[in-house]
């Protein structure tokens, strides 16, 4: 028996791109949330003889995982070599990457964050992602 299998249209991802374009380059990440607001168009589809269903939502998740990566992966930073300054600490979780693993760094405004993510997010936006504090 063939399934039915939609494929993300490529206009999906254009959409996103515009709509947060601004947003990541004042420094927010879109959520889920936001993502899933964003009115997907199904265009395309064809038929596969393989007897496991893959749901929209599957389908429309792994569209916007993937054209983010891209996009974060594709964006120039705007400054380079930022020195971020705090105290080593272990206790905590970083906001970022939502992980509590590994050492991270306190900055004087107290947030906790892994150095390789806020070095990242510093070459975006020199300000604590969740105070705005400077770096
Ligand atoms: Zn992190
Ligand atoms: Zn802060």
């Amino acid at each position: 028996m063939d399934h039915i299998v939609y494929e993300p249209y490529s206009k999906n991802t254009s959409l996103i791109i515009q709509k947060y374009e601004d947003n990541i380059l004042d420094g927010f990440i879109p959520t889920k949330t936001d993502i899933d607001s964003i009115q997907i168009t199904q265009e395309r589809h064809k038929q596969i003889p393989f007897s496991f269903e893959v749901t929209q939502d599957m389908v429309d998740t792994l569209a916007c995982a993937e054209s983010l990566d891209q996009y974060y992966t594709d964006i120039e930073p705007v400054y380079t070599n930022t020195k971020i300054i705090g105290t080593r600490v272990y206790k905590g979780k970083c906001v970022i990457c939502m992980s509590s693993r590994y050492t991270k760094i306190k900055l004087k405004c107290s947030h906790i964050f892994h150095r390789k993510c806020i070095q990242q997010w510093s070459n975006w936006k020199q300000t604590c992602p969740t105070c705005q504090d400077p770096l």
